[in-house]
């Protein structure tokens, strides 16, 4: 048992995306993890319901990682990252080109989801130009996505939120696609829902509007994560592809909850069969052990740059770009994918899971439940005056029973390490269960 911090302790700290004075008056503190668990400062268990922040696919503390992250550490704590290589990066980089089954060709290392997401818009916007495209400036994004903190996420990103102190400086020339959510048409749905293929065709509004011509890219979450859990309708990813094909528009998969097994499937893109001429990634590629994103290309995307003038064919690149540690951890993730059959096990629990989602239809509040993969998005109705008050309540309360939720707006989100196991997902429930039936 550790000892409790003073709130003196807790000032320096000014902690993201956290409502600071409200944490700091009744602080939640985790100090250590294994397997499905955290515990709590006063040694309490806490299921792992939400993978960290959907980025512990292996659950915690698996000794692999943590030996080849040791390894790693004694061995090159770090390499400088331009115009030097050291040979894990390499390694992973071809692993990972694999674990596509080498559909995609090259990987461009990041730091996290919010620098790969920038990272695959400047490459798209490079791209154009030099194939003499210059025009091709404009992205599409789409209302509720999420793309991370950065400019250019930000402006892609379709979360009204988060966007509107930063007005002006948003990245200009970035229109947005309806958002596919349709409670009325789709609730309770298990898998992709029925309603909705058509807002694809909403792209050619678009390009009627600003002309193929001026667009470089279009950017989605094949299933949105953080505005919760926003299924794509049937069919509705698939046409997408079609109409950017059909303009010239490069297609950006932005995978990094989707990513290395939340679908059951190694990318979201496997699981829908619809591929994107780029993707990001970050969380699950090291377990969310060391910071890391990565950006998948297409080989006509990479060709394009290694036919060009000579030198350096992009000027973009951070620091800690494929940091030694970050690619042991990766290395280690991705044998543990393999050797363990992780994907194999998630495909075998997610009806599982997915039902023991849908058991809490009928509890007070629950208007909707949606599941894919491993994946579960429970919406409840909002007290009125109060948006994201009954959620929020709900979380604190699960906090204190043992279990770790998210929750964003009045949706709970779901999304357990893939190694879960039936157990968990009995006590994962039953205990939701039991709090949403006393919730206000
Ligand atoms: N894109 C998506 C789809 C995400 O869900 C997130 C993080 N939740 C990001 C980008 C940003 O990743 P990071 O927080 O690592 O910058």
């Amino acid at each position: 048992m550790n000892k409790p911090l003073s709130s003196s302790d807790l000032s320096a700290y000014w902690m993201p995306y956290t409502a600071n004075r409200n944490f700091k008056a009744s602080p939640r503190m985790l100090v250590s993890a294994e397997g499905m668990y955290y515990r709590d400062d006063a040694g309490n268990p806490i299921l792992d319901g939400t993978a960290g922040l959907w980025c512990v696919p292996l659950g915690h503390a698996q000794p692999k990682i943590v030996s080849a992250v040791q390894k790693a550490v004694a061995t090159l704590d770090y390499a400088p990252s331009f115009q030097l290589g050291h040979p894990m990066a390499f390694e992973l980089a071809e692993r990972l080109k694999q674990y596509t089954g080498n559909r995609f060709s090259q990987v461009f290392y990041t730091g996290s989801g919010s620098e790969a997401v920038d990272t695959a818009l400047k490459i798209a916007l490079a791209y154009h130009r030099i194939r003499g495209d210059a025009t091709r400036t404009r992205f599409i994004g789409r209302e509720r996505g999420y793309h991370g903190v950065g400019f250019g996420g930000m402006s892609v990103g379709g979360i009204g939120t988060n966007r509107k102190t930063f007005n002006s400086a948003l990245l200009q020339g970035v229109d947005h696609l309806p958002h596919t959510h349709n409670l009325e048409k789709n609730a309770f749905t298990k898998g992709e829902p029925e309603y909705g293929t058509h807002l694809a065709d909403e792209l050619e509004r678009l390009v009627a509007l600003h002309d193929a011509s001026n667009i470089a890219a279009v950017i989605v979450e094949p299933v949105a994560g953080s505005t919760g859990v926003l299924i794509p309708p049937k069919g509705y990813l698939k046409r997408l592809r079609e109409l950017c094909t059909k303009h010239g528009i490069l297609l950006i998969f932005d995978e990094v909850i989707t990513g290395f097994g939340r679908l059951g499937t190694p990318f979201a893109s496997d699981y829908f069969d619809v591929e994107p001429d780029l993707f990001t990634t970050a969380k699950g590629l090291t377990n969310g052990v060391v910071p890391m994103g990565a950006v998948f290309v297409k080989p006509h995307i990479h060709d394009a740059f290694m036919q060009g003038p000579d030198g350096i064919e992009l000027l973009h690149g951070y620091t800690y770009s494929g940091h030694p540690l970050a690619c042991a951890a990766g290395l280690a993730s991705l044998d543990i994918f393999e050797q363990d059959g992780i994907l194999e096990h998630a495909q075998s629990v997610s009806d599982y899971f997915q039902e023991a989602a849908h058991s809490l239809r009928g509890l007070p509040n629950v208007i909707d439940i949606r599941t894919i993969g491993m994946i579960a998005g429970i919406e409840l109705s909002s007290i009125p005056g109060k948006p994201g008050a009954r959620a929020y309540d709900a979380f604190r309360r699960a906090f204190n029973d043992g279990i770790l939720i998210r929750v964003t707006g009045d949706i709970i989100a779901l999304s357990p390490p893939l190694v879960i196991e039936k157990k968990h997902i009995d006590e994962l429930f039953g205990k939701l269960a039991a709090i949403l039936k006393t919730l206000d």
